[in-house]
């Protein structure tokens, strides 16, 4: 999931020992200063690097800074392993020589996966399923769209699932659980030692118990006294298990703590938070695997209903919504070219849902109901987190078509309505789900035409969903749409040039609209070349210029909206390179340290 910095290396071998790194560097001739890279077992995203000097192999620690840099024990830090190996091969700063010559991997070598790389991706996995009851692509969107915020959740609330956890008990009632039942070497559990935050480790060994103290140092990493330091705690307990670092033993069987055995069995397939109300034996099923939202933390998407499908599994959809199942609000919404939308709720066999539902007016022809109709058939087939649902369609005083609720409102007004507040990082997590979005339409080759910031909804803060498409495709399927309308009513500066031609859509036209969208929402709600006329736009882009670069955009951002903004369209990224692009920047900037935590030291408190 979060990429190896190191993987494009060619001297880099993964995680391979000390003795097959050795073999490789004998194989490779023995020269002073020949090297490699391989990855670090003991420290999370650290390395080791391998020297031959004088017949000689010197092997040192790389290890990763809280704040994202690289750097030897006491050495000068560096951003990146490659920037770092670069630097020792000009000059030798207190290594035994300068890096000479790269021992390159020969082509049939793959990078050996480390240990670490599927633990944490399997545990991130089983936390997520555990904490908002979630299951294939519903989980895959979820752990792609927030990797970074649940790195950090589960890093500081991994253990509490753990069977060997056991909270607060004290050191005598520690050891009582550990005598009862068979003794074996190692049998451990972990408790919490005091009001202070801080865990002790206590486990068996020739039938007694040893306590030890687990020390976090002011940076909040784990590790036994002068031991190897760990992010989180379950990784060091991990970590115990293939290596004693000071313990009598390696970590064995774990002490089950009772109560969290009873929450890992198999999860009920009925969903938690649907925007209905589940069977009571499901709450009740789902209550014991759902932590509640603390306080202090932001809401995740998966938090909010409409993470998950709405249907149930069991229940079989109904297109047609029946007029008795529909409350309509007199509150209106928002209004349109066709109508107005409406606030209301859907009865459904199992509970309530709060709908948006879009009212057409009266006067609207047979043609365009009809249009209408067709598209919503396709939009009833999309299901993905970050795409508006549409439940159904209700045919009584008006044609209705009833969508899942985004009470927050469209991207554009909630940013210039939130300038002081909203974060550079809470935009470009938005524009990544966003984009994880346009990629599933693209899969399920569905052009939008419409993709603007108006039409991103907010179902929380958090939670981006692209709407209002369907439509417009509808309406616009034979040009008429476009041609009846005011000049002002078309989109015309979101159209890439092939549209504005040749009226070709296609995903690659809606990866155009994507980067102006982007401009929107880094300009907070800003109007896409102001006061410019169409037709004057259209010149602008012809003549080769673009929009400037948002005040206080990423650079990163803005490279990406000049590439969604490639004149020719075969040129341009599609939907699964932009979010790509997007995924790898929200990753990099969520994972780097605020300035507090990259300036503290990493001495153990005494
Ligand atoms: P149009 O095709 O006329 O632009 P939209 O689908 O964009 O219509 O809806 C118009 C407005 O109605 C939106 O700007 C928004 O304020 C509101 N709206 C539409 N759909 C929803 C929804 N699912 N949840 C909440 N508000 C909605
Ligand atoms: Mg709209």
């Amino acid at each position: 999931m979060s990429s190896d910095p190191a993987a494009d290396l060619p001297f880099y071998y993964g995680s391979i020992s000390r003795s097959d790194a050795e073999q490789h560097l004998k194989l490779a001739g023995m020269a002073d200063g020949i090297f490699l890279l391989r990855q670090c077992l003991r420290s999370l995203g650290g390395y080791v690097l391998s020297v031959v000097w004088n017949l000689e192999f010197h092997h040192y620690p790389v290890d990763k800074q809280l704040n994202g840099t690289y750097c030897f024990t006491g050495g000068k830090p560096h951003c990146g392993p490659a920037e770092l190996c670069e630097f020792y091969s000009k000059d030798a700063d207190g290594l035994v020589c300068a890096l000479k010559k790269p021992c390159l991997r020969s082509p049939d070598t793959v990078i050996r996966p480390g240990v670490f790389d599927s633990l944490r991706e399997n545990m991130l996995r089983e936390y997520v399923k555990q904490n908002w009851n979630l299951e294939g692509e519903a989980m895959e969107q979820a752990i792609i769209s927030q990797a970074p915020q649940l790195e950090k959740l589960m890093a500081t609330t991994a253990h509490e699932k753990m069977p060997w956890y056991h909270g607060k008990v004290t050191r005598q009632e520690g050891e009582r659980r550990l005598y009862s039942g068979a003794q074996p070497d190692g049998k451990f559990l972990v408790r919490d030692r005091d009001e202070s935050g801080s865990f002790a480790l206590s486990m068996v060994y020739g039938k007694t118990v040893y306590h030890y103290q687990i020390l976090q140092d002011k940076s909040g990493k784990y590790s036994m006294p002068e031991g190897t330091k760990f992010d989180t705690v379950w990784q060091l307990v991990q970590y115990l298990k293939m290596k004693a670092d000071g313990l009598v033993t390696v970590l064995g069987e774990a002490c089950v703590n009772g109560k969290n055995a009873e929450k890992t069995p198999s999860l009920p397939a009925s969903r938690r938070t649907n925007g209905y109300t589940p069977p009571p034996q499901a709450v009740a099923a789902a209550s014991m695997s759902v932590t509640t939202v603390p306080e202090n933390r932001e809401l995740l998407p998966m938090d909010c209903s409409g993470f998950n499908p709405y249907h149930n599994p069991n229940e079989v959809r109904r297109f047609n919504i029946q007029r008795s199942n529909l409350l309509i609000d007199e509150v209106e919404l928002g209004s349109g070219n066709f109508g107005c939308v409406k606030k209301g709720v859907l009865k459904t066999e199992s509970g309530q849902i709060d709908v948006a539902i879009k009212v057409l007016k009266n006067e609207n022809e047979k043609l365009v109901r009809e249009e209408m109709m067709r598209e919503a058939e396709i939009m009833h087939q999309l299901c993905n987190p970050f795409i508006v649902r549409m439940l159904g369609l209700c045919n009584a005083e008006n044609l209705m078509l009833v969508m899942e609720m985004a009470s927050a409102g469209p991207l554009n007004k909630f940013l210039s309505s939130n300038k002081d507040t909203v974060t550079m990082e809470h935009i470009v997590n938005l524009m990544h789900q966003v984009s994880m979005g346009m990629k599933y339409l693209e899969e399920k080759n569905f052009v939008h035409r419409d993709l603007a910031a108006r039409n991103i909804l907010l179902v929380k803060q958090q939670f981006a969903k692209i709407s209002d498409f369907g439509l417009s495709k509808a309406l616009g399927a034979d040009d008429n749409y476009y041609k009846s309308r005011t000049a002002g009513k078309w989109p015309l500066k979101w159209y890439a040039p092939e549209c504005i031609h040749f009226r070709k859509f296609s995903s690659k036209s809606d990866v155009w609209s994507f980067g102006v969208t982007m401009w929107e929402a880094f300009t907070y709600g800003g109007r896409p070349y102001k006061k410019m006329k169409t037709t004057d736009v259209m010149r602008f882009i012809e003549s080769g210029s673009r929009m400037e670069c948002p005040t206080a955009c990423p650079e990163q951002m803005y490279t990406l909206m000049k590439e969604c903004w490639t004149y020719k369209h075969e040129e341009r990224p599609d939907f699964k390179k932009v979010e790509e692009s997007m995924r790898s920047y929200h990753y990099s900037i969520s994972n780097k340290a605020k300035p507090e935590e990259a300036a503290a030291t990493s001495e153990p408190i005494k």
